[in-house]
């Protein structure tokens, strides 16, 4: 049993925070939100004031917060965790950040006296809730084991992806894909229609052709296809556009300094950054596909 600090008990945080509590750790969560707070607790989490407080005396400490810029000060604030956690807790971050966050957490880790896994997460808030997330782990070698071993009850696959930042790597380059592949299910759905085919019978031809994907299979953008679809609830997000942007804006910035032209992907960040500028960032990504209709009704 060890004594864990999870810091943003959000819609991943809140679950993966519970399911530490329920594998038998002592958990001490924080969060600025009391829904969030009220919600962990009712998980077993044992709520603090203070990233100080949550951290002293912990063996790991679990960041998962919105965006890259909460993630610097959460661990740079004056009593942040790398001014108040003891330098043998193993640190990480299960954010979505770009890669010179994560590379700045690692090296100021470092010489901090600290170690740090960059762990991101895929599958969801469904797999966070479930403990069926993919974790992708980037790291020492010694301390990707320790990692692996913490999230192991939270997660159906955990990958050892090689040095620092490589777990950030593959999850840019995953929800890359992913949103690409989005914008392709979105307008294959509308020319389907368009076409007339009635959506449950081309969506049953597609997910056992060439066209299968995770987005057809689970967003799939038109009401009463399959059950899991945002597109059955108004589109309320599973995965908001706003999460959409960011990770694709990350992707395209690593992808530009590595000089690499990613047309696809200029593309699909415009849909999200469209829903955005028009009042739609809090919902989900596959609202992208009235961008795709005849007349952008859905
Ligand atoms: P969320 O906004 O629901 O949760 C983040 C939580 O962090 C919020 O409750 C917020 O109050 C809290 N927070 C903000 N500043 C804080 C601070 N200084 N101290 C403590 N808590 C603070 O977001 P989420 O959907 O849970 O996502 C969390 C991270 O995981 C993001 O980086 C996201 O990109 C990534 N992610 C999300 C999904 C998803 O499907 N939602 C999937 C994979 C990865």
């Amino acid at each position: 049993m060890a004594t864990i600090a999870w810091i943003g008990l959000g819609h991943m945080g809140g679950p993966m925070a519970g399911n530490l509590v329920a594998a038998g750790h002592i958990v001490r969560g924080v969060d600025p939100v009391p829904a969030a707070r009220t919600a962990a607790a009712e998980r077993g989490v044992r709520i603090v004031a203070t990233v100080e407080e949550a951290v002293r005396d912990a063996d790991a400490v679990f960041t998962s917060l919105p965006r890259s810029e909460h993630v610097r000060e959460v661990y740079g604030g004056e009593d942040g965790v790398w001014a108040a956690a003891p330098a043998s807790a193993l640190l990480l971050d299960t954010s979505t950040v770009d890669v010179a966050t994560s590379r700045f957490c690692h090296e100021t880790s470092v010489e901090r006296g600290f170690r740090f896994v960059d762990s991101p997460v895929s599958g969801g808030i469904a797999g966070a809730e479930a403990a069926t997330l993919t974790f992708m782990l980037g790291g020492d070698p010694v301390d990707v084991a320790e990692a692996t071993q913490l999230v192991r009850p939270l997660a159906a696959h955990v990958f050892d992806l090689g040095g620092p930042t490589m777990g950030i790597a593959a999850k840019l380059a995953n929800n890359l894909m992913l949103f690409v592949s989005l914008l392709g299910v979105a307008e294959g759905s509308q020319l389907a229609a368009e076409l007339g085919l009635d959506p449950s019978k081309f969506f049953e031809v597609a997910s056992v052709s060439s066209g299968e994907s995770w987005p057809l299979r689970t967003w799939y953008p038109a009401p009463g296809v399959v059950p899991t679809s945002p597109a059955n609830r108004g589109f309320d997000a599973t995965f908001s556009a706003v999460l959409a942007q960011k990770d694709l804006a990350f992707a395209l910035d690593a992808g530009d300094a590595a000089g690499l032209p990613m047309p696809a992907s200029r593309i699909a960040l415009e849909q999200f950054e469209r829903l955005i500028d028009e009042g739609f960032g809090g919902k989900d990504a596959s609202l992208i596909v009235k961008y795709a209709s005849a007349d952008g009704s859905v």
